[in-house]
This record gives C-alpha cells, sequence and structure tokens, in this order.
C-alpha cells in the first residue's frame, strides 16, 4: 500500500492531514498511535475508502480494505453466526457454502460456541471477536482497525491482542491499526508510526524488533509512556 502526499481538510476548515507519505508492505503491522484529533480516524477512513482526500492519493495493491471499528455495530437482530454469513454474502459466497464457511471464521476467533447468541448475549470482548470474523469474511488483504479494543477491560484486551496476533499470523493479512495507547502499539506491531496533531502528519517511526516479548525497545517511545 502506498500513500502519496496526502492532504485532507474538510471543507473550508484547517488542514488536518498534511503530506502524508507511507508505503507498507503486504503483511505487514503497522501500529498508527497518536492523540486524539490528530486524524488517525481520518487517515484510516481515507485508505478504507470512506473519505476523500483533499490531495495526493492512496493505492491499495490488493484493492480495498476491510474495517473494523471500536464499536462492533453488530445487527443486533442477528445471531453471531447471521452476522458473519451477511459479509459472506455480501463477498457473493454461495447460500450453501455460508454456514460452513462462517462457523471456520468464528473458530479462528475462539468464538464457535457463540455462532447461535445474538450480540446482546455477548460481551464486549466477544462482540469484538465477531467484528474481527466480520471483517476476515470480506476477504480483503488489507485490514483496517480504529481503537477496535479501547473500550475492553485490560484483561479482556491482553487476550484479544493474543488472538489478534495468532489471526494476522494465520491469515498474513496487512494490518493498520489505529490506537492512543503506546503499549498496545508496541505489543502487536511490527512498526509504529507517531502521528502529530494540527495538522496530522507522521513525525517519528519505530521498528519494534519481533522477540516474542515485543518490549520496547526505543528510549524515545518508552519516554512517551503508557497513553498518548
Ligand atoms: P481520536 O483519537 O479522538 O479518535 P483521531 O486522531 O481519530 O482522534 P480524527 O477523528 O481523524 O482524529 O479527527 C481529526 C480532526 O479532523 C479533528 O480536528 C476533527 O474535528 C476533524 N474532523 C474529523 N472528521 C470531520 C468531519 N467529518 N468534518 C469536519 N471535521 C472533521
Ligand atoms: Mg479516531
Amino acid at each position: 500500500m502506498t500513500i502519496d502526499a496526502l492532504g485532507k481538510r474538510f471543507g473550508a476548515g484547517p488542514l488536518v492531514l498534511d503530506d502524508i507519505n507511507l508505503s507498507i508492505e503486504a503483511g505487514q503491522f503497522v501500529c498508527l498511535l497518536g492523540a486524539s484529533g490528530c486524524g488517525k480516524s481520518t487517515l484510516l477512513n481515507i485508505i478504507a475508502g470512506l473519505e476523500k482526500p483533499t490531495e495526493g492519493a492512496v493505492t491499495v495493491a490488493s484493492g480495498k480494505a476491510a474495517v473494523m471499528f471500536q464499536d462492533a455495530a453488530l445487527f443486533p437482530w442477528l445471531t453471531a453466526g447471521r452476522n458473519v454469513e451477511l459479509a459472506l454474502k455480501l463477498r457473493g459466497v454461495p447460500r450453501k457454502e455460508r454456514r460452513t464457511e462462517a462457523l471456520e471464521l468464528l473458530d479462528l476467533v475462539n468464538l464457535a460456541d457463540a455462532a447461535d447468541k445474538r450480540p446482546h448475549e455477548l460481551s464486549g470482548g466477544m462482540r469484538q471477536r465477531v467484528a474481527l470474523a466480520r471483517s476476515l469474511a470480506q476477504d480483503r488483504k488489507v485490514l483496517l482497525m480504529d481503537e477496535p479494543f479501547a473500550a475492553l477491560d485490560a484483561i479482556t484486551r491482553d487476550l484479544l491482542h493474543e488472538e489478534l496476533e495468532r489471526v494476522w499470523r494465520q491469515t498474513g493479512r496487512t494490518i493498520v491499526f489505529v490506537t492512543h495507547n503506546v503499549r498496545e502499539a508496541a505489543r502487536l506491531g511490527q512498526r509504529i508510526l507517531l502521528m502529530s496533531s494540527r495538522p496530522g502528519r507522521i513525525v517519528n517511526e519505530w521498528t519494534i524488533a519481533d522477540t516474542g516479548s515485543r518490549r520496547i525497545e526505543s528510549p524515545e517511545v518508552a519516554r512517551l509512556g503508557d497513553e498518548i
């Protein structure tokens, strides 16, 4: 994926994003870190094609990207299984294959048992797993995640970090993960991009050594503290 000289303003407002240039390799796990209001969601929405850039361009080599937000936004009247099946239907998967494939995807996020439950019967962490399964059902090479675990407690979040890392290794997706939690970024990302605000620019970046422990090696990152 490449992003060239991207700029964004809303209407006659100030520049929200300024001269963003990025190249993201296929299969890379990138975390986009920055303070509230710096333009992370705007950048993600432009990559997703939900928002138009004012200047510059985004090229996603594999076509479109799937997106997952902080709120799982599941259809409340559909079971977990049916929520995933709907994404498969939109992708054009034939009816008789949908159930099996939906169960496989729910199994991938350790939720096979919950296929027949409706969202209100699931915990927040389980709902985010269904949302992840549904994003994977779109079968896009690129997965964009906008603070998907921000509303969860620390223990559930840790569990989902493990799940996501496993899913990423199993499926080879390119992931762009937005967060303002420094530890989360260092836990998950192979590469961390730091954004500044007014206007949003990428001002620094670090590569995190894939040691398994995923400690923050950079003193600069450590100095940022836990939350931005
Ligand atoms: P947060 O961490 O709080 O989610 P963010 O980094 O995702 O913040 P954005 O939502 O991208 O920030 O917003 C960046 C800036 O763009 C903000 O100043 C916001 O007010 C402005 N903005 C975002 N969407 C719109 C819109 N549709 N119309 C006008 N201004 C907008
Ligand atoms: Mg945001």
